[in-house]
């Protein structure tokens, strides 16, 4: 098959910015059939397969693609899922750019192949036309439980089953996801699309308790109690920093974590849900990460007329997708750089009206390699706002860890486990995700799911030997 040429990627149509920034509907409508066989036919078809050695859960790029050329999506769908639980998930929210498109040959001189579009392509085309059942795997007699559903929770229950274990998922929440129902908003990853995937799962056996807790309802000594021979832990990092400085009891001032829940777990957009939420006029968003364009984008869909995202670092420093940024400047979300609160103001009735801010300067890298920031003295200003969003970061609950006898932490909170094997410092539990690098990726967090369940497999059948 000739190779297409053309540098760049195939453009994926999008709803036009400011209609966009006015509604929850997803932002890329994703590629048509014709699209994708035309991005597909850029694919080298690289013998040594470096795409493949960027993407933590071993996609096989070049088959799945050369199946999309040949006009076999249902194809490409079965070879992506052979190795990935949640494709159309991946295709839309995985750092592509970082990962598998980042080793891309094609991308040495242009624009690599599109990978995660192709990927959403061939899951969506598959969810449109799903018609047949999912073949139940044989049983094999031994039981798993699984704590938390999010991707790692998911990526191990789900390829454990595919072994023949009765794996239990539990979930603290009301609906299954993690991050990905709660955290990343609908117009990035509509809903449908994470509960088609779970059920999926569902379909080949998976069963799912929700509003279980984990170190409330049950402990995890309960669970070996009740006949689970091993125990993975995927709790996430939920718990969100605060910013600690004066004024942050005030009414207005509340964390992303907070936010995004109440907007796409609890619906607060939606006129036939009750979830109450201010509707904002001067929204500020603290953070640089993909949290805060989140949160900001989010703010400008329920109405605020401004939004600015407040980051001690300058624009290179943010940790944020390229992509989201470039999306929220697109909607009219503003920047403001070497930016940092100190205080923030509130009026009579104890209600945010500003905060206090300093200009920051770059010095050293510190230990991620970052420049780190030094305040520029008597720099202090003003920037109105009422309401303020806090996005700095998360860390692990610490519910699990401490009615667990025998699990480390590190003194981030976070799981101590072989990197291999995932295992824990306790026998029969393992951990992956979140809770063992602190917050991190949805990719990331489906590739240690998957080695836990391979050690989990290896664990139980060498006890059964
Ligand atoms: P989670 O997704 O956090 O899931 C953990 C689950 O465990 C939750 O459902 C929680 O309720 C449950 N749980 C916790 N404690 C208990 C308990 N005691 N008992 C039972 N259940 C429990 N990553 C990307 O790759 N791309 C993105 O674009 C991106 N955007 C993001 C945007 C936002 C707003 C956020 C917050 C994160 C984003 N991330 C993104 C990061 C990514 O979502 C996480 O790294 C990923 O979801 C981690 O997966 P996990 O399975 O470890 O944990
Ligand atoms: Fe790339 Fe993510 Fe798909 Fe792997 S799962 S091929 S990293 S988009
Ligand atoms: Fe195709 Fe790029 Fe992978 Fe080569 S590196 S096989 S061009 S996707």
């Amino acid at each position: 098959m000739a190779v297409n040429k053309q540098m760049e990627k195939t453009p994926m149509p999008e709803q036009d910015p400011k209609v966009r920034a006015a509604n929850f509907e997803e932002v890329a409508s994703g590629y048509t059939a014709e699209m994708a066989v035309n991005e597909a036919q850029r694919c080298l078809h690289c013998k040594n397969r470096p795409c493949v050695s960027g993407c933590p859960v071993n996609v096989q790029i070049p088959d799945f693609i050369a199946l999309i050329a040949a006009g076999d999506f249902e194809g490409a769908y079965q070879a992506i899922r052979a190795t990935n639980s949640l494709p159309a998930v991946c295709g839309r929210v995985c750092p592509q750019e970082s990962q598998c498109e980042a080793r891309c040959v094609r991308g040495i001189k242009g624009e690599p192949v599109a990978i995660g579009r192709l990927e959403r392509f061939a899951a969506d085309t598959h969810m449109n036309g799903q018609t047949e059942c999912a073949v139940k795997p044989v049983p094999n007699g031994h039981r798993v439980a699984v704590v938390g559903s999010g991707p790692a929770g998911l990526t191990c229950a789900g390829d454990l089953a595919r072994l023949g274990y009765a794996v239990t998922v539990f979930e603290a929440l009301h609906a299954a996801g993690g991050v990905l129902m709660y955290g990343i908003p609908e117009f990035r990853l509509p809903k449908t699309i994470v509960q088609q995937e779970i059920a999926s799962l569902k379909e080949i056996g998976v069963d799912v308790r929700t509003d279980m807790v984990i170190g409330k309802v049950l402990s995890v000594d309960e669970l070996f109690e009740q006949g689970f021979e091993a125990v993975f832990v995927g709790s996430g990092a939920g718990l969100p920093s605060f910013l600690g400085i004066p004024g942050e009891e005030l009414l207005g001032v509340m964390s992303a974590n907070e936010f995004l829940t109440r907007i796409n777990l609890m619906k607060a957009y939606r006129d036939d849900y009750d979830t109450p939420i201010k509707r904002a006029k001067q929204v500020a968003v603290v953070g640089g990460g993909n949290v805060a364009m989140d949160a900001a984008r989010c703010a400008k869909r329920l109405g605020a007329e401004h939004v600015t995202i407040v980051y001690r670092r300058g624009e290179n420093e943010m940790p944020a997708r390229r992509e989201e940024i470039h999306h929220a400047r697109e909607e009219g979300i503003a920047f403001l750089f070497l930016t940092a609160p100190v205080k923030l103001l509130g009026n009579e009735d104890g209600r945010i009206t500003a905060l206090e801010c300093v200009d920051m300067e770059l010095g050293e890298p510190d230990a991620s390699g970052r420049r780190r920031p030094a305040e520029v003295k008597g720099s202090n200003h003003r920037v109105p706002a009422d309401m303020v969003i806090a996005a700095i970061g998360n860390a692990p609950n610490p519910l699990i860890r401490t009615t667990t006898e025998g699990l480390e932490a590190n003194r981030r909170g976070c799981l101590v486990v072989n990197e291999e094997t995932m295992q824990t410092t306790r026998d029969g539990v393992y951990a992956g995700g979140d809770v063992v690098t602190g917050a991190a990726t949805v990719i990331l967090a489906m590739g240690a799911g998957k080695r836990a369940a391979r050690s989990i497999d290896e664990y139980i059948r060498g006890k059964e030997a």
